[in-house]
C-alpha cells in the first residue's frame, strides 16, 4: 500500500471495500438509533450490534481491542466516549446517548459515530447535538488536496467555540484502514505541535468532534475505559470516515 509520510493511501479498490464497510456500519446505527426510546437499558444497543454484525458476516471492530469487552460503545448524558453498554443503565426521557461503532469487512474498518435524544431533550442539549454535528461539517469539509491536516481542527474549534461549546482535547480522530487507528491523528482543535502534512488523495479519516457543554476536561472511570466530563456536563459526539478525493472529501459512512 502506497504511503505518504507514514501515512496510508488507499487506491480505489481499498476505497471500495472501506465505503462498502462502513455503508454497513451506517445502515447498524440506523438500526440503534431506530430502537432508542425511553425505558430500554442500553444493552440493547449492544444485542443489536452483535446481531448485525451476523447477519452481515462482518466483525465488529471494538470488540477485545485492547481488551474493550464489548461490540459497541455507547456513552449516556456526561459520558463521552467508550462507554459500556449496561442491562441495569436504562434510558429516559431527555438523555442523550452516543453510538460509536465499527466494523471489519474484507480486512478494512469502518468507524461512525451519532448522538440520539431520547424523547424530548432539553434546549441545551439539542443545541449541543447540533454543534457538534455541524462541526463535524466543517472539520469534513475542510479535509481536502490544498489543505493541510490542522485545518481540519480548526474548522471544527471555531465553530464549536463560536456556540460557546468546548472541544475535547484527550480524545481525536484517525486515520484509518486495515488498523481501526492509523496515522495520522487528527485533533479536533488547533494544535500547534502537530507536524505540518499536507492532505493528500487517497488518505482515509476518521473525523470525530467530540463536545462539551462545559470544561473539556475528562476523567475515565474505574473500569478503565468510560470518559466522562469532569464536571459533570453534558457531551457529544459524532464521527464519520471521509476519504479524501482529488474532487474533496467522500463521506463513507452514510447508509
Ligand atoms: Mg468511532
Ligand atoms: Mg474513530
Amino acid at each position: 500500500m502506497k504511503k505518504y509520510r507514514g501515512v496510508f493511501l488507499k487506491n480505489a479498490n481499498e476505497a471500495a471495500v472501506m465505503r462498502e464497510a462502513n455503508r454497513l456500519v451506517a445502515l447498524a446505527l440506523d438500526e440503534m438509533e431506530a430502537a432508542v426510546r425511553p425505558g430500554v437499558p442500553t444493552m440493547l444497543f449492544e444485542e443489536i450490534a452483535r446481531d448485525f454484525c451476523s447477519r452481515h458476516k462482518v466483525r465488529p471492530s471494538f470488540l477485545g481491542y485492547l481488551d474493550f469487552p464489548f461490540a459497541l460503545c455507547c456513552s449516556v448524558n456526561e459520558e463521552v466516549v467508550h462507554g459500556f453498554p449496561s442491562d441495569k443503565r436504562m434510558l429516559i426521557e431527555g438523555d442523550i446517548v452516543s453510538f460509536d461503532f465499527g466494523v471489519i469487512l474484507d480486512g478494512f474498518h469502518g468507524d461512525s459515530a451519532r448522538t440520539i435524544g431520547v424523547g424530548t431533550v432539553s434546549e441545551q442539549k439539542q443545541k449541543l447535538m447540533d454543534v457538534t454535528r455541524e462541526s463535524l461539517a466543517k472539520g469534513i469539509a475542510a479535509a481536502r488536496v490544498g489543505n493541510n491536516l490542522n485545518d481540519i481542527g480548526i474548522a471544527v474549534q471555531r465553530h464549536v467555540e463560536a456556540h460557546g461549546f468546548s472541544v475535547i482535547r484527550r480524545f481525536v480522530g484517525h486515520g484509518i484502514g486495515r488498523h481501526l487507528h492509523e496515522k495520522p491523528e487528527i485533533p479536533n482543535y488547533f494544535a500547534p505541535g502537530l507536524p505540518d502534512l499536507p492532505l493528500q488523495e487517497g488518505m482515509a479519516l476518521a473525523i470525530e468532534p467530540m463536545v462539551a457543554t462545559g470544561s473539556y476536561e475528562v476523567s475515565v472511570l474505574e473500569d478503565g475505559w468510560t470518559a466522562v466530563m469532569r464536571d459533570g456536563g453534558m457531551s457529544a459526539h459524532f464521527e464519520h470516515t471521509v476519504i479524501v478525493g482529488h474532487d474533496g472529501p467522500h463521506i463513507l459512512s452514510l447508509p
